[in-house]
C-alpha cells in the first residue's frame, strides 16, 4: 500500500497531519518496528530482508569495515530501501545510517585537527563534503557531530571532538549541523545531524572509555552541555546517548536531562547501550528489576526517559509489547517514540522521494572531486598546529637541501586518515614522502628511512588493527632500523621526522595511560637527535602528547593530528613555506600524564601563586617533581611570522544591566610574512559568590594580516558573556568587576577591567 505523497513545502501542521494519518494505520508491530535500528552489511542476507518487509526495521545502521556499507554498495543500499518502500506493508523508507565522522570517501581532518583551526567555514565545508558524499551514495543519516569535551587526553575519543572549550566547541557544533544539513533537509545532498554522545561523555574517570563520571551541575551546564545545546540550536534532527552514567544516572535513563535538552528530537540510544545498562546495575525508577529478564526492565526505563530508537540493543523490539500488555508503558510513549522517527524521515524529505540519495551520477561527480581534495587539503593545513620552530628552521628552504624524510608515519597513506575513516581508501591519500617529493622541487634531494615502527607491541599491534591492516611493520630488529636512519640523517642538512600514533590508537576503546610517542620512535629521535642534524619532528596523533623530552631537544616541532587524505601534501605546503601554519590548540597540552586532568579554565584556587617563579611556597598548585604549568597552553601556535598586541581599551569602564561593551586591541604583523592570527577573548570573574575559572574564552577571530599590517579587533561584550551556573539559583551574573583579555592564547591575554552594575 502506497504512502500519499506530502507537499514538498511541509509545514509543520502539515508534517503533524501526515504522521497522524500514518499513525492511524500502523499495527503496534509496525510502530515498534520504527524505533528498531539495527546494522547489516550489504548486500543484506535474508534474515534482515525479512525483518524489513515485516515493517520489523525502522533504520539501518552500516556496519563499519571497509565496503561493508557505503562503498561499493550504493546499488545494494539502494535495494535495502526498495523492500522497504515496495515489499511492506506500509512502505515507509528506512533511516540509513553510518558513522560519517569527519569526510566520507574524501576524508578530512579529524574533528580535533578541525577544531584548531578556529574557523567555521573550514568545519563547515568538511562537513558540507562529508553530507555530499554520504548522501549520493543513499546515506541520509549520519552519527555526527561528536561534540563530547574532552579534557583528558588520554581518552581515545577526544580525537572524535572539538576539545576542552565549551565556547569552541559550541562553534564546531553549530558549523556541522550546518555542513551536514545544509538549508534544508529534504534537499538530497544532505544527511541528518546526530549531536553525541549525550552528555558528560568525555569526563570518563581517569579517561578510561566506558567509564563513569561524577560532576557538579556547574560543571555540566557551562562544559559539557553548551555544544549540544548549540547544535539542537542549530537545527541538529537528532542525537545519540552515551555509554557513560553521570553523577550515577546512565544516560539512557536520564529521562530529566533528555527532557530538559533534547525535547523534539529523534533521539537514538548508543550501540548496546540499553542492555549495557543491566552491567550498571541499573534497575526501574523504584530500583527493582526482572531478574528473569533484566532486559525487561531497562528497555521499558529507556522508552520512559525519552529514548526514542533502539541501536542494536533488541529490546525494544521484543521487549515493549509486553511492556504495554503489563501497563509499564504506555501507548503514549510508544507513540512518541514513533512520532519521532517518522517526522525525521519526513524532514529528510523520504516520504517524497525516497531514492533521491540515490544517485551514481552525481556520487561520480562528488566523490574525490577535486574541490573536494582541495578542500580537505586546506582544512589539513589549517588544523596543524605549530608549537616550536627555534631559529626559525622552517619554512625550509628549497635551494640545495638534503632533506631525511624519516619515521614510521613518513610513508603511510593508512593511518593518516585517521581513526572512524571507514570509507576512506589508503590509495587515494598522500603520505608525507609523497607530498614532499612532489612539493620539493629540483633543488632538494629527498632521502627516507623508515627507522622505526610504530610501535612492536603486540597487543597494542592487534588493537591498531583491528578494523584493517592499517600498521604493517618492518620485520628488521630496531637497531637495523636505526642505523639505517641514522645514516640517512648524517647526510642530510635537515631531518623531517614523522612520528606518532597509529590511528586506531585513538578513537573508541583506545585510552592510552602512556601519551608519549609509543614504541621504539623515542629511541629512534634520540639517535637522530645525536647526529647533530637539526630535526623537524612532524607528529600525527589522535590526542596531545605529552613531548616534554621532544621540546627540550628537538628545534621544530608541528603537530599534524591525522589530516585526511591530503594532509601529506598539506603537510608539505607548510613545510615548504607556501602556506603558512595557522592552526591553535583546541586543548591544554600537558607535560606529563600526571598532571591531567589540566585545562585552562581551572577554578581559583585559594593559592594560586606563580609556580614558576616561587615553586616551593604554593604547594597546592604545585608538584614536587615537576611544574604544574602545560607544555602549551590551549589557544597556542606559531606561524612564520610574529604578531604584536597593544593598545587595549574599552568603550566603557563600567557597563549598566543590558550595556554592551566593546573591547578592542590592535594586532600588528611585526615579521617579514603574509599570517594568520587568531585574536582570543576572554572574561575572567574575579570574585563572585561561588569560586569561579580564573578565564573562560568568549570570542575569537581569526584574521589575516599581511607583514606590517596593524588592524584593530573588537569583540562585543554583553551579560550573557558573564552568566555562570549558581548552585541554588541556576544561570545568572553578579554585578562586580569583569577582567576582559585579549590575547594570542589562553596564557597570554592583556586585561582590561570593567565594573558591570546591574542598575545605574
Ligand atoms: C559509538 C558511537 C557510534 C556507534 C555506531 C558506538 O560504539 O559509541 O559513536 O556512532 O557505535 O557505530
Amino acid at each position: 500500500m502506497a504512502i500519499p505523497t506530502i507537499p514538498a513545502n511541509t509545514d509543520d501542521a502539515a508534517t503533524t497531519s501526515f504522521v497522524d494519518g500514518l499513525m492511524a494505520r500502523l499495527s503496534l508491530a509496525e510502530k515498534l518496528g520504527q524505533l528498531n535500528l539495527l546494522t547489516a552489511s550489504l548486500p543484506i542476507g535474508k534474515e534482515r530482508a525479512d525483518e524489513i518487509r515485516a515493517g520489523r526495521v525502522g533504520g539501518l545502521l552500516g556496519g563499519l569495515f571497509p565496503c561493508s556499507f557505503g562503498v561499493g554498495g550504493p546499488r545494494a543500499l539502494r535495494e535495502v530501501q526498495e523492500i522497504a518502500v515496495h515489499e511492506s506493508r506500509l512502505g515507509i523508507p528506512l533511516l540509513l545510517a553510518y558513522d560519517v565522522i569527519h569526510g566520507h570517501q574524501t576524508v578530512f581532518p579529524i574533528p580535533l585537527a578541525l577544531s584548531c583551526a578556529w574557523d567555521m567555514a573550514v568545519v563547515e565545508t568538511a562537513a558540507r563534503w562529508a553530507a555530499r558524499e554520504a548522501s549520493a551514495q543513499g546515506l541520509n543519516w549520519v552519527f555526527s557531530p561528536m561534540v563530547d569535551i574532552g579534557r583528558d587526553p588520554r581518552w581515545g575519543r577526544i580525537a572524535e571532538g572539538p576539545g576542552e572549550d565549551p565556547y569552541l566547541g559550541a562553534c564546531v557544533a553549530r558549523a556541522m549541523v550546518k555542513g551536514l544539513q545544509g538549508d534544508d533537509l529534504r534537499q538530497p545532498d544532505t544527511v541528518m545531524a546526530c549531536v553525541k554522545h549525550f552528555v558528560g561523555y568525555g569526563a570518563a574517570e581517569g579517561g578510561r572509555d566506558y567509564n563513569n563520571a561524577d560532576m557538579s551541575p556547574a560543571r555540566l551546564r557551562e562544559v559539557y552541555l553548551p555544544p549540544f545545546q548549540a547544535a539542537v540550536a542549530a537545527g541538529a534532527g537528532s542525537a545519540m546517548l552515551s555509554f557513560l552514567a553521570l553523577n550515577g544516572m546512565p544516560s539512557h535513563a536520564d529521562a530529566a536531562l533528555i527532557e530538559e535538552c533534547l525535547g523534539g528530537l529523534l533521539t537514538v540510544s548508543d550501540f548496546d547501550g540499553i542492555p549495557e545498562m543491566i552491567a550498571h546495575g541499573l534497575g526501574d525508577e523504584e530500583g527493582r528489576i526482572d531478574e528473569a529478564d533484566p532486559l525487561q526492565t531497562l528497555a521499558e526505563r529507556s522508552l520512559r526517559a525519552g529514548v526514542h530508537m533502539d541501536m542494536m540493543g533488541h529490546a525494544y523490539a521484543t521487549r515493549l509489547e509486553a511492556a504495554l500488555a503489563a501497563g509499564r508503558v504506555t501507548q503514549a510513549h510508544i507513540d512518541a517514540a514513533c512520532r519521532a522517527v517518522l517526522r525525521a524521515k519526513v524532514r529528510l524529505g523520504l516520504f517524497d522521494d525516497p531514492f533521491a540519495r540515490f544517485d551514481e551520477a552525481r556520487a561520480a561527480r562528488t566523490v574525490h572531486a577535486p574541490e573536494a581534495r582541495a578542500a580537505a587539503r586546506a582544512a589539513a593545513a589549517q588544523s596543524c598546529v605549530l608549537l616550536q620552530n627555534k631559529g626559525d628552521l622552517l619554512p625550509l628552504p628549497r635551494q640545495t637541501l638534503n632533506l631525511a624524510v624519516i619515521g614510521p608515519l613518513a610513508d603511510d597513506t593508512a593511518n593518516i586518515l585517521g581513526p572512524w575513516s571507514f570509507q576512506g581508501d589508503p590509495g587515494t591519500a598522500v603520505s608525507v614522502l609523497e607530498g614532499i617529493r612532489q612539493a620539493a622541487g629540483p633543488g632538494v634531494r629527498v632521502a627516507h628511512a623508515r627507522g622505526a615502527n610504530i610501535t612492536d607491541d603486540p597487543r597494542m599491534l592487534e588493537l591498531a588493527n583491528f578494523a584493517g591492516p592499517r600498521v604493517v611493520n618492518d620485520p628488521r630488529p630496531p637497531e637495523t632500523l636505526i642505523a639505517e636512519a641514522v645514516a640517512v640523517a648524517s647526510a642530510a642538512d635537515v631531518v623531517v621526522a614523522v612520528m606518532g600514533e597509529a590511528s586506531e590508537m585513538s578513537g573508541e576503546a583506545a585510552s592510552r595511560q602512556d601519551l608519549g610517542l609509543p614504541g621504539g620512535q623515542r629511541r629512534l629521535l634520540e639517535a637522530l637527535h645525536d647526529t647533530g642534524t637539526p630535526i623537524v619532528l612532524v607528529v600525527m596523533n589522535g590526542r596531545p602528547l605529552t613531548l616534554s623530552w621532544e621540546t627540550d631537544h628537538l628545534p621544530a616541532l608541528l603537530v599534524a593530528w591525522f589530516g585526511g587524505c591530503e594532509a601529506g601534501a598539506a603537510i608539505a605546503e607548510l613545510l615548504f613555506g607556501d602556506r603558512a601554519p595557522s592552526g591553535r590548540l583546541s586543548t591544554t597540552w600537558p607535560r606529563q600524564v600526571g598532571q591531567i586532568p589540566l585545562s585552562y579554565d581551572h577554578a581559583s584556587t585559594g593559592r594560586p601563586g606563580d609556580p614558576k617563579a616561587d615553586p616551593g611556597k604554593y604547594s597546592t598548585r604545585c608538584y614536587l617533581d615537576g611544574p604544574s604549568t602545560p607544555l602549551f597552553p590551549f589557544g597556542f601556535g606559531l606561524g612564520y611570522t610574529t604578531f604584536a598586541y597593544d593598545d587595549l581599551a574599552v568603550d566603557k569602564a563600567t557597563a549598566v544591566g543590558a550595556d554592551t561593551v566593546m573591547v578592542s586591541v590592535r594586532v600588528t604583523n611585526t615579521g617579514s610574512r603574509a599570517g594568520q592570527e587568531t585574536v582570543q577573548l576572554y572574561v575572567g570573574d574575579p570574585v563572585a559568590s561561588v569560586v569561579r575559572p580564573v578565564r573562560r574564552l568568549r570570542g575569537f577571530q581569526k584574521i589575516p594580516l599581511e607583514p606590517g599590517e596593524a588592524r584593530r579587533v573588537s569583540f562585543e561584550v554583553t551579560t550573557r558573556d558573564l552568566e555562570f551556573f549558581h548552585p541554588t539559583r541556576g544561570w545568572g551574573w553578579e554585578a562586580g568587576a569583569f577582567l576582559l583579555g585579549i590575547g594570542p592564547h589562553a596564557e597570554a591575554t592583556q586585561t582590561v577591567r570593567v565594573d558591570w552594575r546591574k542598575e545605574a
